[in-house]
């Protein structure tokens, strides 16, 4: 993602499809709805958006096609539904959301899942919906430079939501087309619960894009809840005692003192950072590359990714109401958000 291939009126033109879905998710939230109304909320016009790699806008597989992924998960009963390569259903959202409650299973594929699909009533599209000029011109790019499915400018583009509702209940869904000049039926992270989605009440609710192979690896969508549900379990300030003693060790002579390592392990925007940063650190060290955003049970939205941009958004009851592309458009370090918390 490379400022210089971005003209501004394409910049406008992102920014106000982030707004435009950040609005419908946050309206919901501030109406008293739901966390799962709300992420199905934001990801609707982003799917029917042709700018981005989900529904209407989906990459291209090696065969032409547009074959769609989807997931959503509900941090109350961590109940979650998913599909992978659907062609004809408009809204592959709605369509994971129908498997997490109206069938007895997690996740379906293909024809299945499209007969599922005419089943529950959802609208469908032909093939000339999802197909757009540009996602086209990247397989024929892909093709004539014989570039591998994972070239690294063909693949993002995936849209995702996540929320926290007046309740305290977290949601999180994810759709994409997957990744340009995909073959044989291969599957990303997206619609897999664990890696490209996951929402769990006691930690935290995420969302993936990126480099799918290696988000299923790690596992990270959980792997950054699990940290996190743990790390909540445990006292900070033994935390923070046993990690001083450790730098200590390594540097005698310039030890990191308890108290300043306490500020940073105690408070929930902090551990979900690190934790999120350190889950997107291994994604580096195997090769992979991408970016999350988190919400926790306490209201701090944050990203993290690795890349030199990622399309997002966030909205809090207190005021926030930010859309970015790149990297400095909101400096993920920058001091936390916060809801309704202000000692965090
Ligand atoms: N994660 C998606 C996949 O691997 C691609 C993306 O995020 O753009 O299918």
């Amino acid at each position: 993602m490379a400022r210089d291939k971005m003209t501004p009126e394409k910049e406008a033109e992102y920014e106000a499809a982030l707004q435009a879905a950040l609005d419908a998710g946050a309206k919901i939230l501030a109406e008293g709805g739901t966390a799962m109304d709300a992420v199905q909320a934001a990801i609707i016009p982003m799917e029917d958006s042709p700018l981005f790699n989900a529904g209407r806008g989906a990459v291209f597989t090696w065969e032409g096609k547009n074959e769609l992924d989807a997931s959503i998960m509900d941090g109350r009963d961590r109940s979650a539904g998913a599909v992978t390569g659907v062609t004809t259903i408009k809204n592959p959202i709605l369509l994971a959301d129908k498997v997490r409650t109206e069938s007895p299973q997690d996740f379906l594929m293909g024809e299945g899942a499209e007969q599922f699909a005419g089943e529950q009533g959802l609208e469908t599209a032909g093939p000339e919906w999802f197909e757009t000029e540009g996602r086209k011109k990247s397989l024929e790019r892909m093709k004539e430079r014989q570039m591998s499915a994972l070239d690294v400018d063909l693949k993002f583009g995936t849209v995702g939501a996540v929320a926290l509702d007046q309740d305290g209940n977290l949601a999180a869904g994810t759709s994409t087309g997957g990744m340009t000049g995909k073959r044989w039926g291969r599957i990303g992270d997206a619609p897999v619960i664990g890696a490209g989605t996951y929402a769990d009440n006691r930690s935290c609710a995420v969302s993936a894009t990126g480099w799918g192979e290696y988000f299923i690896r790690v596992g990270v969508a959980q792997e950054i809840c699990t940290r996190l549900r743990v790390a909540k379990m445990q006292d900070p300030k033994a935390v923070a005692e046993m990690l001083s003693k450790a730098a200590s060790i390594a540097d005698p002579i310039d030890p990191i003192d308890v108290d300043s390592l306490l500020a940073s392990v105690s408070t929930p925007v902090q551990m979900a950072q690190n934790n999120a940063d350190m889950v997107m650190d291994e994604v580096k060290e195997l090769g992979g590359d991408g970016g999350i955003i988190l919400v926790t049970p306490e209201g701090h939205a944050i990203y993290s990714f690795n890349t030199s941009g990622m399309y997002r958004g966030r909205a809090t009851s207190a005021g926030v109401n930010e859309v970015a592309i790149f990297r400095e458009g909101i400096d993920p370090s920058a001091p936390p958000i916060m809801s309704n918390t202000p000692d965090h």
